[in-house]
């Protein structure tokens, strides 16, 4: 399975447009210890030629153009996207499929709550439904395992399973809708190829449930919730805001964060995604970059791959 992460920042980006933080700041000025990211963005594929995307970002049409294998080779409507795997449906994570609503045909999996919200809450989401041969939504339904088609319907060698996350619905969703099912809200994912290689995507984690955990045990890679260090970065860094934990991610430091927690999972390759431009382990030269990479983590950034 080839897995190439072409976004790597949580919502917002790095730098973020209105944000003139530390970390912000310096990476504009040229001088920051570490590198940007844009919002992020993973694909996936079997035999390289029929990709598929986890979440689709708003950096999605420059992120395309960055990755060859992801540009379409001849004609029209002929990208070599076959689908996207949504994950949720935060803005971040869904706002690309927009950007996708040039008549390209693809399979959309999602879970029956996000596919109600965007198509039944959010009118605009009907742009990909204008001719008969667009979006074809795929009901995702959680702990079951699909399989991840070409748009002719063929297996692609991709095994995909959701796990519930977190019973957290967007700040937009009507909260009121009695058909939004809590299981449904934010999946993690786990991609398996038919050669048994699995890959675990969690880029919002509130806590780490037992069920979340065996499926790390069994994990060659893992992409986890880098998004803040700390529970109270934020308020820390700008003088206002919620803490990590309130606003659905678990911190990476401290006594009771990720990297404490996960510590005795023996998996190969694990690397923290989704991080945010707050996060002062972005700047490579701060112990909390140094603490992440001693307990042998990564940090994903734009461009990173790898074959399982
Ligand atoms: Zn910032």
């Amino acid at each position: 399975m080839h897995v190439k992460i072409l976004g790597s920042a949580a919502g917002g980006g790095f730098p973020q447009w209105n944000c003139a933080c530390p970390n912000c700041r310096l990476v504009r000025s040229g001088k920051f210890p570490g590198k940007a990211r844009s919002q992020a963005q993973v694909a996936v594929s079997e035999d390289g030629k029929s990709w598929f995307l986890l979440g689709a970002s708003p950096d999605l049409r420059s992120q395309i153009e960055a990755t060859p294998e992801l540009q379409p080779r001849d004609g029209t409507n002929n990208s070599p996207l076959s689908g996207v795997v949504l994950a949720s449906a935060d803005l971040d994570h869904v706002l690309g499929l927009l950007l996708l609503r040039e008549l390209q045909p693809l399979n959309v999996y999602a879970t029956g709550s996000v596919t109600r919200l965007l198509r039944e809450q959010n009118s605009m989401f009907a742009m990909l439904n204008r001719a008969p041969d667009q979006v074809r939504w795929r009901a995702m339904r959680v702990e079951e395992s699909f399989q991840l088609c070409t748009l002719s319907g063929q297996h692609t060698g991709i095994t995909c399973t959701s796990i519930p996350i977190s019973n957290r619905y967007p700040v937009y969703a009507s909260n009121s809708d009695p058909a939004l099912s809590p299981d449904e809200a934010l999946v993690g994912l786990i991609l398996t190829s038919d050669s048994g290689r699995k890959m675990v995507y969690a880029p919002a984690v509130a806590s780490i449930t037992q069920s979340l955990r065996e499926w790390l045990e069994k994990a060659d890679l893992l992409l986890f919730d880098g998004t803040f260090y700390s529970d109270d970065e934020l308020t820390t860094v700008r003088g206002s805001g919620e803490l990590a934990r309130e606003m659905g991610h678990i911190p990476v430091g401290g006594e009771d964060g990720s990297l404490r927690q996960l510590a005795g999972l023996r998996i190969p390759r694990k690397l923290y995604i989704h991080i945010n431009n707050t996060n002062p382990m972005l700047n490579e030269t701060s112990p909390e970059y140094r603490a992440v990479r001693e307990a042998g983590w990564e940090l994903a950034e734009d461009g990173w791959q790898a074959t399982l």
